[in-house]
């Protein structure tokens, strides 16, 4: 192999591109501790403060004494009963007739598309989707197009023009963008996908436990529940927990867990992890104010950012701040983390080139008098 993964170390370096793995200890209220120093994390998938929710937190140990591990896959004995009851609450909260759990998010867009589709059929998918769906796609050996980010003229151009040359169509998008922090016009998909007789997923990891009635998400806030024929999901955001799920109908369950390998074919989700997932979606219910209050706060230091003429993107608690370079996201990011911010800078290939960026992810654990200190900072910083 030569000099090929120095070379490539040496590159991304170059380009400001280089990543690297920071150890972090996790301390309670939205804040962690990196090399001895305190700071607020505006970079975590915590939205609603689950994470360190004593309810949840309890239930997590309870479930310990159960066992420590599922210790199978779920065809084999790693099915129990408490996995059936969080597949009912999944089905429940999204409105659907079943559900599906697997072990991540990431494997439940990677198995759940390369068993939806094969080689030809097609796949119409946003160009800024989630790399687990990208990967699913190329894996499932159905040719894939790719649109413009929520360009609805594009999605029916390209529909136009390749629909009629495949066998099956899939199409996809995020519901909540992770990286733009934007919602996917999921109404008007909704009629493409029944003018163009496709199959329709929308990924919610980003919207569950936020959007629609009880955090179901925006499915529900758009009420296209029966358009939508899968409805992905992640146990690991606002919801605090681990592990992905589907809801869908109860033949696609059916089909999916005699197809699907990355299902059929992993460990199931142990015990404590499963009770705790089924507890954070109770929470939901329970607790729906957090919701409310974390998406009064987003939008109210949206339009904040923006009066202070910084370029911010989304409608949602992710709040993205554009600048050009990687290097200018950089020099921000570390300002900020002196004043004690924790905001990582996101870049291509993340993110396309051009608009690297801090991505703010608010949380309900932040207030509102914390987040205009923040906002101070960065015009300071500027
Ligand atoms: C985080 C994420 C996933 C993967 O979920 P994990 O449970 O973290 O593996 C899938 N899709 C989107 C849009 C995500 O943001």
């Amino acid at each position: 192999m030569g000099t090929r993964f120095k070379d490539f170390l040496g590159e991304q370096a170059k380009k400001d591109l280089k990543r690297t793995s920071v150890p972090v200890a996790i301390l309670k209220k939205g804040k962690i501790k990196v090399g001895g120093q305190t700071y607020c994390n505006l970079s975590s998938n915590d939205y609603l403060g689950f994470s360190s929710h004593p309810d949840l937190c309890a239930t997590l140990k309870n479930g310990a004494d159960i066992a420590s591990s599922s210790s199978a896959s779920p065809l084999i004995t790693g099915y129990t009963n408490l996995h059936k009851k969080l597949e009912r609450a999944i089905s429940r909260l999204k409105n659907k007739p079943a559900a599906l759990i697997f072990s991540s998010g990431w494997q439940t867009n990677v198995g759940v598309i390369d068993s939806l589709v094969t080689k030809g059929d097609a796949i119409f998918c946003d160009r800024l989707s989630h790399a687990s769906i990208i990967d699913g796609c190329r894996l499932s050996g159905a040719r894939m197009f790719r649109f413009r980010h929520n360009n609805l003229d594009h999605l029916k151009t390209l529909l136009q023009k390749h629909r009629n040359h495949y066998k099956e169509a899939l199409i996809i998008t995020e519901s909540v963008f992770s990286m733009e922090g934007d919602l996917a016009p999921l109404q008007q998909i909704a009629d493409l996908k029944n003018k163009y007789k496709c199959l329709l997923m929308v990924d919610e990891a980003h919207a569950t436990g936020l959007f629609g009635e009880n955090g179901s998400g925006v499915v529900d806030k758009f009420k296209v529940h029966n358009e939508v024929d899968i409805i992905m999901g992640t146990f690991s955001k606002a919801l605090a927990g681990l592990g992905g799920y589907i809801a869908t109908s109860k033949t696609l369950r059916d089909y999916l867990l005699n197809s699907c390998r990355s299902y059929i074919f992993s460990t199931s989700l142990p015990p404590s992890i499963v009770l705790g997932n089924t507890r954070s979606i109770e929470l939901l219910v329970k607790e729906h104010r957090r919701a409310t209050s974390l998406l009064e706060n987003a939008s109210w230091l949206r339009s904040e950012l923006k009066n202070d003429g910084f370029t911010v993107m989304g409608t949602s608690q992710i709040i993205p701040i554009i600048f050009r370079t990687p290097k200018k996201a950089i020099d921000i990011s570390k300002k900020l983390k002196k004043r004690g911010w924790w905001v990582v800078p996101v870049r291509p290939p993340t993110v396309p080139k051009g608009s690297s960026r801090l991505r703010i992810s608010l949380s309900y654990d932040h207030s509102r008098s914390q987040l205009n200190r923040f906002r101070d900072d960065l015009v300071r910083n500027i």
